[in-house]
C-alpha cells in the first residue's frame, strides 16, 4: 500500500448544459453510492457549476473546474478567478489540459501561474501534461515529459505537494479510442515519480499521478493497477452516468462490477 487514494476524473469538455449535469447526477450517483476505495470528482463546465455543485452537496463526489485563471481579479473579460470556483465548491481544477494547450496557446509558465492562483484560493490544481504523437514517434517523451513537470510545477512549493494531481495525457491517446497500454503508461507514470522527486522530495511519494486518454470500462482496471498510477482523467467515456459508474466501481465492490 503505497497510502494513495485513487482518484478518477470526469472531464467533460464543452458538453451537457446545467440540466443536463444535474439529470446526469441524478442517474450517476445512486450507482456509485458507498463506494469509497476511490475519490471521485466531476468536472463540468463553468455554467453548470453551481447547480451540479448544488446537487452534489452531501455526496462523496467532489466538484472540479475544468481550467482556471492565473489572476485574482480585474479586467480579464471571459475568464474565471479560482475564489470564485472555490466559492461554488470547487474541490480541484484542471490546468494545461492538452486542449488548452494547444488550441488557446497555453504554456507551462502559464500552467505553473495558475496552479499557484488555485492553491491560493484553496483548490488542489491537476496539472496535465503529455507528448503528442510526433514527440513519441521522434523519442522524445521523456524530454517533453521532464520539460512539462519543471515548467508547470515551477510554483508548487514541496509543502504544498501532496494536494497536487499530476495527469499524464498521451495527446495521441486524448478522444482517439487509442489508449496507452498498463505497460506504457506505468513507464511514464515511474519517469514522472522521479522528476516529482527531483523538484518534491519524499512528498513526491504523496502525488496523485493519473492516466488521461481513451480510458473506458474495460481497461481502466489495468490501467489503475500499475503501481504508479493513482486515477484516472476520463473524457469521452464519462459523459455517460453509466459508463462512468462501471469505471468507478472497477476499484469497488466485486458484485458491481
Ligand atoms: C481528456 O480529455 O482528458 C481525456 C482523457 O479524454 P478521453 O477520455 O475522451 O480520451
Amino acid at each position: 500500500m503505497n497510502g494513495r487514494r485513487p482518484i478518477l476524473v470526469a472531464n467533460w469538455k464543452m458538453y451537457k448544459t446545467a440540466a443536463e449535469a444535474v439529470d446526469f447526477l441524478d442517474r450517476f450517483l445512486p450507482r456509485v453510492a458507498g463506494v469509497a476505495e476511490v475519490e471521485v470528482a466531476i468536472a463540468p463546465p463553468f455554467t453548470a457549476l453551481d447547480r451540479a455543485g448544488r446537487r452534489l452537496a452531501g455526496s462523496a463526489v467532489a466538484l472540479a473546474a475544468q481550467n482556471a485563471s492565473a489572476e485574482t481579479e480585474g479586467a480579464f473579460t471571459g475568464e474565471v478567478a479560482p475564489r470564485m470556483l472555490a466559492e461554488l465548491g470547487c474541490r480541484y481544477a484542471i490546468v494545461g489540459h492538452s486542449e488548452r494547450r494547444a488550441l488557446f496557446g497555453e504554456g507551462d509558465a502559464l500552467v505553473a501561474r495558475k496552479a499557484a492562483a488555485l492553491l491560493a484560493a484553496g483548490i488542489r490544481p491537476i496539472v496535465c501534461v503529455g507528448e503528442t504523437l510526433e514527440q513519441r514517434e521522434a523519442g522524445r517523451t521523456f524530454e517533453v515529459l521532464a520539460a512539462q513537470v519543471a515548467g508547470s510545477l515551477a510554483s508548487v512549493p514541496p509543502e504544498r505537494a501532496a494536494e497536487l494531481v499530476l495527469a499524464y495525457e498521451p495527446v495521441w491517446a486524448i478522444g482517439t479510442g487509442r489508449t496507452a497500454t498498463p505497460e506504457i503508461a506505468q513507464e511514464a507514470h515511474r519517469f514522472l515519480r522521479e522528476r516529482l522527486a527531483g523538484l518534491f522530495g519524499a512528498a513526491a511519494g504523496q502525488v496523485r499521478l493519473q492516466y488521461g486518454g481513451s480510458v473506458k470500462p474495460e481497461n481502466v482496471y489495468a490501467l489503475l493497477a500499475q503501481p504508479d498510477i493513482d486515477g484516472a482523467l476520463v473524457g469521452g467515456a464519462s459523459l455517460d452516468a453509466e459508463a462512468f459508474a462501471r469505471i468507478v466501481r472497477s476499484r469497488g465492490p466485486e458484485e458491481a462490477r
